[in-house]
């Protein structure tokens, strides 16, 4: 599997190409400022994109939403209950004092049918409580159990994601994480929306607010 990570300032929050090494066919995860240097790293892997993906529609993880989708003309996904964040990207910007544009409207609302790009399968996790449209894109090969974890900002190296931004909620979080994540195997990658990553079995047994969250 192709995968290149990117992020820059102020958000530092990772943007990623993943991609097929065989028929080069391509994902584009989470495109926010540092779209530029996703879509140089694309040109010179030599990948065609399939689609835009997003985890969700906090400023940071669509800001390079437009930029991406004049390059590429691929779909644009996101979960239908983040549509109300997505549509107030503009608002959201103004909160931190930031100008944003308006992005493009979404092509699809994921369903439960897994997405294809060349010899991979992305399946959709619904994980909300960061944000009610909060996803998981577990990618793998086509057929077998994917082990890679695109989470957004639901889960991190040891921390969890806020939940005191409009739609967010704790429990709900804290649910997702355990009864959806967790379950995807112990020895499944997490690639976190900010930070390094890390693997479902290190967050399971060492996580300081998962192990509280389990405390019987
Ligand atoms: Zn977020
Ligand atoms: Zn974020």
């Amino acid at each position: 599997m192709i995968l290149e990570t990117r992020a820059v300032a102020p958000f530092y929050k990772n943007g990623f190409v993943v991609g097929c090494e065989r028929t080069r066919e391509a994902v584009l995860i989470d495109p926010g400022d540092e779209v530029d240097e996703l879509l140089d790293v694309a040109r010179e892997a030599d990948v065609k994109f399939r689609s835009i993906l997003l985890t969700h529609a906090h400023l940071d993880h669509v800001t390079g939403v437009a930029s991406a989708k004049a390059a590429l003309s691929v779909p644009v996904y996101l979960h239908r209950d983040d549509l109300f964040l997505y549509e107030n990207v503009v608002q959201q910007g103004a909160l931190f004092g930031l100008t944003v544009h308006p992005q493009p409207e979404i092509d699809v609302f994921y369903d439960l049918a897994p997405l294809y790009f060349g010899d991979y399968e992305v399946r959709v996790h619904h994980t909300p409580g960061h944000c009610p449209g909060g996803v998981c894109l577990q990618i793998g090969k086509k057929g077998e159990t994917g082990t890679d974890l695109f989470v957004g900002d639901t889960l991190f190296a040891g921390s969890i994601g806020r939940t005191d931004l409009p739609g967010g909620d704790y429990p709900t979080l804290m649910r997702s994480i355990t009864q959806v994540l967790f379950p995807l195997g112990d020895r499944a990658t997490v690639h976190p929306g900010h930070g390094p990553d890390t693997t479902i079995q290190r967050e399971r047994t060492t996580n300081p607010f998962v192990l509280e969250y389990l405390q019987p």
